[in-house]
């Protein structure tokens, strides 16, 4: 077949292979005593000689990071070798201090796993080809001043546990690389293993691109995309990589292989590396740490430390609440809004169910208003699971139950004494509502001749008018009755 062109028109495939380096949540460094906790901290103030790479400072292996990246492959299906060491990666930058990085090149921790990617209605298989442990470099700041250039060394990161998973090149498009992040985030923050916040840099992602031919055939190089900070950018960025590539083997080019970066404000890849400047890491067995011997007993304990994962979760809550599946994925995509949820439920559980709308509902809309996490909204569960138990029993209305959320998080006073406290009790006596009901359709002769002329839809202006002069307690289905009974009976007079 030919194109315009002339040449000829082949149909590609994308392949793409996803790095993600996570920062963990270990309350020390990697290999020395250094706190990790230097988000705010003055330059260089979280610095030791381990970590400043002074010579003859011997590291010491963090056990809580090693237990943090096992956990996480045990989460991603992965085997874990019985045996695993640490070896030095040889490179010089100015943000390496010792002139070389410990991590692990061929008995990582974990090895084989998997994760499952919802794409659309369909499942999909990513294979997660291991999970090692390597330490974080010191942070570059550049500056200038009077036309020259300059960089500063901020040594607080230098030596922070920092877990490399490294995915098999599995994912065929931008937009299923950046749900298996996603699904990826979710993993790591179940675990409590990180914050996986890719904005503040805890959670970083290379790719790889290539194109193949639909005969399976690889026509195209391998390119590294590195520079992609959001989960938007990694989709652009593949986006634009693989019509580069795409329109380049159209032409009859060549795919080099080399390394491009992202540049978010131009929404192009350029070129950093090629090929013939591809490091030579020189890897070999770390001399300064003993290798470690991982026994089954201790992954059994960290098995027993493991919370249940979304998926086991989004499948209980089906099970045990009768949610449907939409709002079990809604209500679990973050931990700290399933345990809210099962909070609140646990109170009550025969209003799971309205429980769960109020929490995907209306503590959702104030979250978003406020800018803010549940757990920083000042509602407790068992406020709020009060709350739905006074609506469903009829105490309050719907309405009212919004106002009364609102006070409770403004107050912190329980929903029970709000709705004491300022009278909105619902009111459902007939005899009280049907004199206001009355003095409606005195008031409002228009609407009610709308009515008899067949504009059924009136009714929702006076039921409007009703709830208006009752403080909006009345309850909105008694006062609908009323108000039809009464409309009837003044047609007939
Ligand atoms: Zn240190």
């Amino acid at each position: 077949m030919r194109g315009e062109h002339g040449v000829q028109t082949l149909e590609f495939e994308t392949v793409i292979g996803l790095e993600v380096h996570a920062q963990l949540l270990t309350k020390s460094k990697m290999y020395c005593g250094c706190s990790t906790a230097y988000a705010s901290a003055a330059p260089n103030s979280h610095v030791c000689p381990v970590c400043l790479g002074l010579p003859g400072a011997l590291p010491v292996i963090n056990r809580e990071a090693v237990s943090f990246t096992i956990m996480t492959g045990l989460a991603l299906h992965c085997s874990t070798p019985s045996f695993s060491k640490f070896d030095r990666k040889n490179y010089i930058y100015p943000d390496l201090m010792k002139g070389y990085q410990i991590s692990q090149y061929d008995l990582p921790f974990c090895l084989d796993g998997y994760l499952d990617v919802e794409v659309g209605s369909e499942s999909r298989r990513i294979g997660i080809r291991r999970v090692h442990l390597e330490e974080d470099t010191a942070r570059l700041v550049h500056r200038e001043a009077g036309g020259e250039t300059y960089s500063l060394v901020d040594v607080n990161r230098s030596g922070a546990p920092l877990m490399e998973i490294v995915s098999d090149p599995d994912l065929r498009s931008p937009e299923e690389a950046r749900l298996y992040l996603v699904a990826l985030r979710q993993i790591l923050r179940y675990t409590g293993v990180s914050t996986a916040n890719m904005e503040e840099g805890a959670f970083r992602c290379d790719a790889n691109v290539s194109q193949r031919s639909s005969d399976g055939k690889i026509v195209g190089a391998k390119v590294e995309i590195k520079n992609m900070n959001s989960f938007r950018s990694v989709e652009r960025a593949l986006a634009y990589e693989v019509e580069r590539q795409r329109e380049a083997l159209r032409n009859g080019e060549q795919i080099e292989q080399e390394t491009r970066g992202w540049v978010e404000d131009r929404a192009v890849t350029v070129s950093q590396r090629t090929k013939e400047f591809a490091h030579d890491y020189r890897y070999f067995p770390e001399p300064d740490l003993p290798p470690l011997a991982l026994r089954d007993a201790e992954n059994d304990d960290l098995r027993q430390r493991m919370p249940e994962l979304p998926r086991a979760r989004i499948e209980r809550f089906q099970r045990q609440y009768g949610l449907g599946q939409a709002e079990a994925q809604l209500l679990t995509t973050e931990r700290v809004v399933a345990d809210y949820f099962e909070a609140a439920a646990s109170q009550d559980a025969q209003y799971a169910r309205q429980l769960s709308n109020w929490v995907t509902g209306e503590m959702f809309a104030l979250m978003r208003e406020r800018g803010v996490d549940i757990d920083q909204i000042n509602v407790t569960p068992r406020q709020l699971s009060q709350l739905v138990t006074l609506v469903e029993s009829g105490k309050i209305n719907t309405r009212t139950a919004k106002e009364v959320l609102i006070a409770v998080h403004e107050t912190g006073s329980d929903p029970e004494q709000i709705v004491g406290d300022r009278g909105l009790s619902q009111v459902s006596d007939a005899a009280q509502l049907d004199v206001v009901v009355h003095a409606a359709l005195d008031q409002n002769p228009a609407a009610v001749a709308d009515y008899h002329d067949g504009k059924k839809n009136a009714i929702g202006f006076l039921i409007g008018q009703v709830m208006r002069q009752m403080g909006g307690t009345a309850n909105p289905a008694i006062v609908r009755q009323l108000l039809i009974a009464a409309l009837e009976e003044r047609r007939t007079r």
